[in-house]
């Protein structure tokens, strides 16, 4: 059988591994270890934040190695690391964003179908909402925002409300992309953990392998097929490592939530992001920030207190991947739009607690990369791009044209699944 390289095992490439293993010999190099859930409480690290010694954000990895952080001038870059990759620190939302695709002309219905009918996705964890939650949804409601419960995939059944979802889901509730993986190895994939790829080797034009170094060691493995899906951030760099450059149009998905004190507002305890509201350039919903709450001083406050809403910005594609660093500048339309948006958290709060409020913003920080080798009309049917070798394809974020300022771990499955699909032609 001929033998497939994955790099990668999150969104992208748990959903390749699993739909390729069998039509090729998959080999899934993956950078990080396994994931465990950070199991520090709450209540301690508010303790260790009264010491002063948390101070810069990088810090979070070192007590939740599952947490790649990043700074740039502006913001807080984050993703996950590990088998499951960001996925296993996702809030479990589940929408389907592929309008930028149709517009290319992509019709990815029946990967959407598959996807439905393999991951369960539901709003079950209303019934749980604590009452904060249901008089803030009341508000917005109230302001014709039209807020809708956000659909989550998992078994919300087993869900507790106890609002660790970015910490990784302590009862099994969320659905990661371990469970494909999991699918993929019993059906004979080699998953290979703590190996992290360094650059893809290309012989008369083609692909004939990853180089990947584990601990001290660096190794060849040869591939029939490569596929990279080593996340927005990650896969970037193997790109330019193998002498394929990519395009200035990284964007990120820029957060800011702005809060207020609100005596037993309790939402670290609630679910996060319980329910979303759709805005031309961006979605709001409550979130209690972890990020802010443990760094960002105007956050210095009871955790109990505080009640947050979240923006969710599709950002200008206006970011690089650099050899040795990030650039994310926000530009001034991200800037004006973001403006907006908190004006419009300021009313909705003000309305919430029923008297004027002094609001406090938190710490910019993004965890959706994508675009750096986007898709475009050329691509609509053959998902490859003319820079690539023809065994060598991308199945992850970094080929989204546009932000989408909203949840992307479905669409990236159902692009991941297209890909799966073009690819199987050439195991024969
Ligand atoms: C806090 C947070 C919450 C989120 N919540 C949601 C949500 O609720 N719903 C949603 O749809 N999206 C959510 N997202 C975004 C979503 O998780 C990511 O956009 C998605 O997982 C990206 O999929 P991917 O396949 O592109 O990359 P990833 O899932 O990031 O997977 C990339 C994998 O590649 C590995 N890797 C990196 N470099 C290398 C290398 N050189 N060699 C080998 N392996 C490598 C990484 O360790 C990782 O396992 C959230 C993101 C964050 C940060
Ligand atoms: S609130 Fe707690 S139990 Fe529910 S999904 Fe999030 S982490 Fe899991």
């Amino acid at each position: 059988m001929k033998r497939a390289i994955v790099v990668g095992s999150g969104a992208g490439g748990a959903t390749v591994a699993k739909e390729l293993q069998g039509r090729f010999q998959v080999t899934v190099l993956e950078a990080g270890g396994a994931f465990r859930p950070c199991a520090l409480p709450l209540p301690a690290v508010e303790g260790i934040r009264k010491t002063g010694l948390l101070f810069d954000e990088r810090e979070m990895s070192l007590v939740f190695p599952a947490l790649q952080i990043r700074k740039t001038p502006e913001m807080v870059l984050v993703n996950g690391r590990g088998l499951g990759g960001t996925t296993t620190i996702c809030t479990g939302n589940a929408l389907r964003m592929d309008q930028d695709l149709r517009a290319l002309g992509i019709d990815l219905d029946a990967e959407f179908q598959e996807v439905y009918a393999e991951i369960p996705v539901t709003t079950v964890h209303q019934r749980r909402w604590r009452k904060p939650t249901r008089r803030l949804f009341e508000v917005c409601r109230e302001l014709a925002l039209d807020p809708q419960p956000t659909p989550k995939m998992g078994d919300y059944t087993r869900c507790v409300g106890c609002g660790r979802c970015v910490l990784g889901c302590p009862h099994g509730a969320k659905w990661d992309s371990r469970q494909f993986l999991h699918v993929a190895q019993e059906r004979g994939a080699q998953v290979i953990a703590n190996c992290r790829a360094e650059r893809v080797v290309m012989e008369d034009g083609r692909a004939t392998g990853v180089i990947a170094r584990r601990g001290l060691s660096r190794r060849f493995y040869p591939a029939d097929l490569v596929v990279l899906a080593a996340g927005g951030f990650a896969t970037p760099v193997i790109l330019q490592n193998s002498g394929i450059p990519c395009e200035p149009r990284l964007f990120v998905d820029p957060v800011l939530c702005v809060g207020i004190e609100y005596e037993g507002a309790a939402q670290q305890r609630e679910i996060e992001m319980p329910f979303v509201m759709q805005r031309p350039h961006y979605m709001l919903s409550p979130y209690f920030d972890y990020v802010s709450f443990l760094f960002n001083p105007a956050w210095r406050r009871p955790a109990r207190d505080i009640l947050a809403l979240m923006i969710k910005l599709a950002d200008s594609p206006a970011g690089a991947v650099l050899p040795q660093e990030i650039a994310k500048p926000l530009t001034d339309v991200d800037k004006r739009r973001l403006g907006e948006a908190v004006e419009e958290c300021q009313e909705i709060l003000r309305r919430f607690s029923g008297q004027p409020v002094q609001p406090f913003l938190g710490t910019i920080n993004a965890g959706h990369p994508g675009g750096a080798l986007p898709l475009t009309e050329q691509e609509a049917q053959s998902f490859h791009h003319r820079r690539l070798p023809g065994n060598l394809y991308v199945a992850d974020a970094t080929l989204l044209p546009q932000a989408l300022g909203n949840p992307p771990i479905l669409t990236i499955i159902a692009l991941a699944k297209r890909v799966s699909r073009l690819c199987a032609q050439m195991a024969a």
